[in-house]
């Protein structure tokens, strides 16, 4: 017999004073309950219940889109708008992202090709993506990378004159806005992931963002199983809806999601206040016409800096605090690609070098002036 009590206490690790790269944001409870009890009441748990159909409008009206198609979790929903679109044979993506942007191709039995990032956007690199385009491409897969906007003009026009779909992992960029619209209402398909570390979180969660009803109506399908009505089938979906708990939850998360944006401001205007100034250590400029949610703070660690970022890397968890190496390794390096043509190192200099310099350093509403001391103290250290 197992001794629950037991292996609770030891799955009960003391977290200390350690500081991560994020805390997620949780409102206080009471502004949960009403709606748990009425989920409990009501045993509408998921299949599109009340809540899930409110936090579809509340979040198309805050984001200023369309439509919105609420998902389990950002991956499912990148596999979904890839079936959505029927997207086939190879595609134009970046070797700097997290692995489920890649990922979701080849769930789809799609080719990924790798393109270089813009050192400036750290997003695909927009002139180089035309040489990339082969008689097999049928879409290009950028990511808006810390919720910066990705060259979405240039992006546009290479494929419009190629014929191609574009369809955005905007994983980073809820609440981001570029051109005085949401950083999602670019592309064909834009998709949105909620998950536990992201700047708004259900637990795990995400959405498809798209411009027309018909397809929302497919996405909407393709979510289900493909059931159109209690008895046909449209297509061979899948199951990635969102249930009612987590729905419940954003529709009060929304309520909190100005001011936890507002928090990382501040907490990333004292780091730029000190790294913009630190010997060896760059931080990325502000875009013309954007305005960011602050979903990271990362900084690029250069040959000036005395320690380098490893080392740098490893003193911070020396002094408790674990911030990430996003994006490091590259998705090109990972075994499942590294053997493609276009994984090649010397084809992706700018994220060779950008993978190798980057730590993203903790920032979250509730990251206090002393603990963003403790962080600031070990970087300055070692400059
Ligand atoms: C987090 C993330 C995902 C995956 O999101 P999930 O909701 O965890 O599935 C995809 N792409 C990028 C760039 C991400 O950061």
């Amino acid at each position: 017999m197992y001794d629950c009590e037991r292996i609770g206490r030891r799955n009960t690790v003391s977290k200390g004073n350690n500081i991560y790269v994020t805390r997620p944001f949780l409102p206080p409870l009471e502004e949960l309950i009403p709606s748990l009890d009425r989920i409990w009441h009501s045993r509408d748990l998921t299949n599109g219940g009340v809540f899930h159909q409110k936090f579809e409008d509340a979040l198309a009206c805050y984001l200023g889109v369309p439509y919105v198609s609420l998902f389990a979790n950002a991956t499912l929903a990148l596999v979904t708008a890839l079936q959505c679109l029927r997207v086939s044979g190879e595609v134009i993506t970046t070797p700097y992202s997290f692995v489920a942007t890649a990922h979701s191709l080849l769930w789809n039995g799609i080719e990924p090709v790798f393109v270089d990032i813009d050192p400036k956007t750290l997003a695909l690199d927009v002139s180089q993506v035309e040489a990339a385009i082969g008689p097999r491409t049928t879409a290009i897969m950028p990511v808006h990378v810390y919720g910066r906007p990705a060259d979405v003009e240039g992006i546009k026009r290479v494929a419009d004159k190629y014929g191609l779909k574009v369809i955005y992992d905007a994983a980073h960029a809820f609440g981001a806005r570029y051109r005085d619209q949401s950083l999602t209402a670019y592309g064909d398909l834009s998709v949105l992931s909620f998950h536990a570390t992201k700047v708004f979180n259900t637990f795990e969660g995400g959405a498809i963002v798209c411009g027309d009803a018909k397809t929302k109506r497919r996405v909407d399908f393709l979510k289900n199983f493909g059931f159109a009505d209690e008895v046909s089938v449209v297509a061979a979906g899948i199951n990635g809806k969102m249930n009612e708990f987590q729905a419940a939850l954003g529709l009060v998360q929304l309520k909190h999601i100005n001011e936890c944006i507002a928090k990382r401001a501040s907490i990333a205007s004292r780091y730029d206040e000190v790294f913009s100034k630190t010997k060896g250590v760059a931080v990325l400029e502000m875009p013309e016409d954007y305005l960011p949610n602050f979903s990271y703070y990362p900084i690029f660690v250069g040959k000036k800096y005395p320690i380098g970022r490893d080392v740098l890397y490893a003193r911070l968890q020396e002094a408790g605090i674990f911030g990430r190496r996003y994006f490091y390794p590259l998705i090109s390096d990972f075994p499942m690609y590294r053997d493609r043509p276009s994984a090649a190192k010397e084809l992706l200099p700018v994220a060779q070098r950008v993978a190798n310099a980057v730590i993203c350093l903790p920032i979250y509403p509730e990251l206090t002036d002393e603990d963003q001391q403790r962080v600031i103290d070990v970087v300055l250290e070692g400059s």
